[in-house]
């Protein structure tokens, strides 16, 4: 028997009993409502991956939610991709779609103005929300929704400078996925397809890159000749979860078709040269990797991304006020800190572990007089007495966010 329920970690059950999300049919199937705690949990989320991007050398753009039918039709969406997408909502100048993906916005700001090669390679990243038209029987919960971030990025390089920017998004992706706990991963290269475009050539040197960025960090391929897109080869990145189950997260995936429908080309000594573009997502879409997440984790999230990290218990009404004293320390020191006093202590913790708050400040009438807090970790863990100011201390060290690391 498995040791743990699959039913009991299903996340749309989750997301209701902790009250971090929800779906409703008055707003449309597919369509997300963060509540105040799994928003924070997500802007924790966003922090973390704004701070990693900005220390790796990328560079943040902003693009809107619809784009104009010709824009879709120059990327190949239209012609590709049009059941996936939205009904055109008729305008004035033509017709407008909700995008379902980034690409073309972020190309477009690089066809902005003329390139040259100094400024390669462009790392152009956004979390984008994306509309996606999936149909109704498919959607199932944040797993598949019809409206989501992709944490999205694309890489704009010389051909050779593609090797070293793969290999460096891999290590970035398995960091990543490492700080949410995620370590056991597997990685899949889908090679090229018997219906291609681009030369040969090119799809080799995109497949050794691959190969080599895998060797770099140390993780073997799984191969699976044939499974490329007819643009470009990709690996995927695949993690393993509490209950053994495997999703696929993170991509790599070069792209030999947008280059040409968009004419890019960038100035290298008086040529003019056709760049790689690099798709690139690491959570893949946020509210699939955070229903990843939540499954894997039963809500006990690392402490960092808790909305409620420390809830301090004053074990009687006579010390009460002291409790609220230790919560505005705590909240002073920047943790998301509760309060909650009133009748006998063993039903409050219970409710405090059923919320997996990581941490309790206990106290009494000896804490109050040593002005100190009995701490106790998740699973009951005892962490002995603490004076407020080694308290404050302490507890900053274990509720900050991962250090981000800047590029190799
Ligand atoms: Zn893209």
């Amino acid at each position: 028997m498995s040791p743990v329920d699959p039913s009991s970690r299903d996340h749309r059950r989750l997301g209701q009993q902790l009250d971090l999300f929800s779906l409703h049919e008055a707003i449309g199937p597919g369509l997300v409502l963060w509540h105040p705690r799994g928003a924070f949990i997500r802007k924790r989320m966003e922090d973390w991956w704004r701070d990693a991007h900005l220390a790796r050398g990328y560079q943040f753009v902003a693009s809107p939610h619809v784009g104009n039918g010709a824009l879709w039709e120059r990327s190949g969406h239209l012609a590709q991709y049009r059941d996936s997408m939205f009904p055109a909502m008729p305008m004035e100048s033509g017709e407008v779609f909700l995008k379902p993906m980034n690409c073309p916005f972020h190309l477009q700001i690089v066809k902005a103005r003329p390139r040259r090669r100094e400024e390669l390679p462009l790392r152009l990243c956004e979390l984008g929300q994306v509309y996606r038209n999936e149909p109704s029987g498919a959607l199932h919960g944040l797993f598949r929704a019809r409206g989501f971030v992709q944490d999205d990025a694309h890489l704009i390089c010389a051909p050779e400078q593609a090797e070293a920017e793969v290999a460096e998004v891999l290590a970035f992706a398995l960091e990543l996925l490492g700080i949410f706990g995620f370590h056991d991963v597997r990685v899949l290269l889908s090679s090229r397809p018997a219906r291609f475009v681009g030369e040969v050539a090119a799809w080799d040197a995109a497949e050794k890159a691959l190969h080599r960025a895998a060797a770099k960090v140390g993780v073997a391929l799984e191969l699976q000749p044939g499974g490329g897109a007819f643009y470009g080869p990709k690996l995927d990145v695949l993690v393993r979860d509490a209950l053994g189950r495997h999703w696929q997260c993170s991509s790599v995936q070069f792209d030999f078709n947008l280059p040409r429908a968009f004419e890019l080309s960038f100035d290298d000594g008086g040529v003019q040269r056709e760049p790689i573009v690099i798709h690139r997502a690491l959570f893949g879409s946020l509210e699939r990797f955070f229903a990843i997440l939540l499954e894997h984790c039963g809500g006990a999230f690392p402490a960092w991304l808790m909305p409620e990290q420390v809830r301090v218990l004053p074990v009687d009404d006579a010390v009460v006020g002291y409790a609220h004293e230790v919560g505005r320390w705590l909240s002073d020191a920047g943790m998301q800190v509760s309060v909650s006093a009133g009748g006998n202590l063993g039903p409050r913790v219970r409710a405090a572990d059923v919320e997996h708050v990581p941490f309790l400040a206990i106290v009494g009438g000896r804490e109050a007089q040593a002005r100190s807090v009995s701490l106790r970790g998740r699973n009951a863990e005892a962490l002995g007495d603490m004076r407020l100011e080694h308290l404050v201390e302490k507890l900053s060290g274990w509720l900050a966010p991962p250090p981000v690391r800047p590029r190799r």
